[in-house]
């Protein structure tokens, strides 16, 4: 059909339909920025007539644009001939319209232009956004235990040997602070499940501030939570545990049922490790054992344990 000028024309009806039909906006700018071809989409999407656009700058539509970005912008296009960018378009009615658009260098009889093809993303973007959203609380959900808000145990779990696989390296010391209420089932027994719900979620909160945070503060089990102090010698892990014992005690929760005192305690164990390669396991085995020593001694208090000699 090249050649003859019936084949022409027919070529031109289906580029011409093509354009009209087209739900993608395309607009031809010229290089000073102005509105030279409009499709109806775009005068749709836009809420502009073709002829008002016609009298407009693209910068007039496009907030982000001004006329010395337009120019650096033309500079571009001229240079690169076609590439792919997202901006915003605002329409008559004020509606931000988030848009990607392919930028295409044309030259013709002498003049120069960008023929754009314009896609509206704004629900693309709406729904990343949604999706990293969600991400985020799932992740957030995966990490957390949902009864207290401080970290669960396979939170724990992983940041534990993230930790002494570094402090492996390192040399560093490293703690672990393991908690246990005390007489928690007689509490539960005395007022309530809910009101051993409330005290655990208190015990919680005061943990977390008072390690700071620079330690994470987990739930480790039922009643127990356990603190990974990096970069932290068994005295300054000592003297954490006190301070958080302390300020467990000072709370003054009423445990009329406890053996130990007339309110809410909790007994710690602390174990340090200074360099080598240690396990996981093996911290975990020796802070328990402190526990079950500040347990066995009479509750309310912190017991200590250094895992390797060379600890400082
Ligand atoms: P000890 O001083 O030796 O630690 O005594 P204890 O009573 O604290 O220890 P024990 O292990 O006998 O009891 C722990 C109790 O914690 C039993 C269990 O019902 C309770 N518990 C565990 N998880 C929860 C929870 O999520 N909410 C409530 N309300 N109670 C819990
Ligand atoms: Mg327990
Ligand atoms: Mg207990």
């Amino acid at each position: 059909m090249t050649g003859d000028a019936a084949g022409d024309a027919y070529r031109l009806m289906l580029t011409q339909v093509t354009v009209e039909k087209l739900a993608d906006m395309v607009i031809w700018l010229d290089e000073t920025g102005r509105y030279v071809f409009v499709n109806p989409a775009a005068t749709k999407l836009l809420g502009y007539t073709a002829e008002e656009l016609s009298r407009m700058h693209v910068w007039e539509v496009d907030p982000l644009f001004d006329e010395a970005r337009w120019r650096a912008h033309w500079d571009d296009v001229v240079e690169r001939k076609s590439f792919i960018f997202e901006t915003v378009n605002t329409s008559k009615s004020g509606l931000d319209i988030t848009i990607e658009v392919t930028v295409n260098f044309v030259e013709y009889e002498g003049r120069r232009f960008n023929c754009a093809i314009i896609r509206d993303v704004t629900e693309r973007r709406r729904l990343d956004r949604e999706l990293r959203d969600l991400n985020e609380t799932i992740y957030r959900m995966s990490i957390t235990d949902s009864l207290t808000g401080v970290a669960n145990r396979r939170h724990f779990d992983t940041v534990l040997g993230r930790e002494m696989e570094r402090h492996g390296r390192s040399g560093v010391p490293l703690s672990l602070i393991l908690l246990d209420v005390d007489a928690f089932k007689a509490l539960n027994d005395t007022y309530g499940h809910v009101v051993g719900d409330d005290a655990l979620r208190i015990i919680a909160t005061t943990l977390e501030r008072s390690m700071g945070k620079a330690c994470l503060t987990a739930r480790f089990g039922g009643e127990e939570f356990a603190c990974i102090l990096p970069v932290t010698n068994h005295a300054e892990a000592l003297a954490s545990a006190e301070g958080a014992r302390v300020a467990i005690a000072g709370l003054s929760v009423p445990h009329t049922g406890s053996p130990v005192a007339d309110h809410l305690t909790a007994s710690f164990g602390v174990a340090t490790t200074g360099a080598g390669g240690m396990r996981p396991i093996d911290l975990l085995r020796a802070v328990d054992k402190a526990l079950y020593r500040a347990k066995h001694l009479g509750r309310n208090r912190v017991v200590g344990t250094t895992v390797l000699a060379d600890v400082p």
